[in-house]
């Protein structure tokens, strides 16, 4: 048992090890062409993290934002359309977990007291 917990420490440890250096991994040019509106901006934390994950194409400050924007509308449309489900319920389950379990436990001690 210990030995698997050790394993898994290991792991994680080097996987932390190897994600700082990768992290430190940066894009060659310092500017890239907007793929939205085709302006020069000068990479930013989000477009390297976007390039560390292999993305080619990048938007500037302002088309990002609109594009979190149409995101975030698209997504509130999306969760409405489909209330209860999705990771507001996956949420709820955990609730109910947590109150279900102390209750239930309750519950039997004083069925058999
Ligand atoms: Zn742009």
């Amino acid at each position: 048992m210990e030995l698997i917990v050790g394993a898994i420490v290991a792991g994680l440890v080097v996987m932390l090890f190897a994600g700082k250096y990768f992290s430190k991994k940066l894009p060659k040019e310092t500017h890239f062409e907007c793929a939205r509106c085709g302006t020069l901006a000068r990479h930013t934390d989000r477009t390297i993290d976007a390039w560390r994950n292999n993305k080619t194409t990048f938007f500037c400050q302002s088309c990002h934002i609109k594009w979190v924007r149409a995101r975030a509308l698209r997504e509130r449309e999306r969760n409405t359309s489909l209330a209860g489900s999705g990771s507001g319920s996956g949420c709820l389950g955990v609730v109910v977990l947590f109150a279900v379990v102390p209750l239930a436990g309750f519950l039997l001690v004083h069925a058999y007291a």
